[in-house]
């Protein structure tokens, strides 16, 4: 019954709004395999600073789909493209579990409960959620975001890092990171702010080594 009904749901959505490969602009998919096979995971590791030991950034933005791919994600809100966020990130980091053995928890970047009410989700907890499995990891969203900061695209370095002065926080809900190794996760690096800031935050909890991962690299 639910089965059927969602089948209905799905084929009058797709033929009300109608989705289209954001390359080549061909009907039905988001991303059309010629299109998919065209783009290029060019991964860096961005520097260590003083509580981050170093990020893997897969993407580059100036992989155009890419970009687009992501903003429509955070910013008109389909968040139906995790499904394609999970099938590019696992069909590349498989094979890189290697380089990320000694990490023991994955851990997104928390949206506050304002933004994650107007988006509907938390892009950071999907692309967490696919490299835990990609790597066979736990997932622990061991932080909140207790601060509602202001959209960041377009400030510099030293403005975001004093926009997100004290913006995390370490859930205490959970048991003891002492010791441990812990991987984070975000959509998208840019200044690198964001996650050194959560970074600190795991190491004041009692974090050993904080690693990072973004999707992508703006
Ligand atoms: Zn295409």
């Amino acid at each position: 019954m639910w089965g059927e009904l969602k089948n209905i749901y799905i084929f009058m959505k797709d033929g009300l709004f109608p989705i289209f490969c954001v390359s080549c602009k061909k009907e039905g998919t988001f991303l059309c395999e010629d299109c998919e096979k065209k783009i290029i995971v060019n991964p860096k590791w961005q520097k260590k600073s003083k509580d981050i030991s170093g990020v893997y950034t897969l993407y580059s933005y100036k992989e155009e789909c890419i970009k687009t791919l992501v903003e429509l994600f955070k910013y008109k809100h389909i968040e139906e493209l995790h499904f394609l966020f999970h099938k590019l990130l696992l069909s590349h980091l498989v094979h890189k579990k290697e380089l990320f053995l000694h990490y023991y928890y994955i851990v997104p970047v928390p949206l506050h409960k304002r933004r994650y009410n107007e988006r509907g989700f938390n892009q950071a907890e999907y692309f967490a959620k696919s490299i835990a499995v990609a790597l066979n990891k736990e997932y622990f969203p061991l932080l909140e975001r207790k601060k509602y900061t202001k959209q960041q695209v377009k400030m510099e370095r030293k403005k975001r890092l004093h926009n997100l002065e004290n913006a995390f926080v370490f859930n205490r809900e959970f048991d003891t990171i002492q010791g441990k190794n812990i991987l984070l996760v975000d959509d998208v690096y840019t200044t690198g702010a964001t996650i050194e800031e959560c970074a600190k935050v795991l190491k004041d909890a009692g974090a050993n080594i904080v690693g990072g991962i973004t999707f992508a690299r703006g």
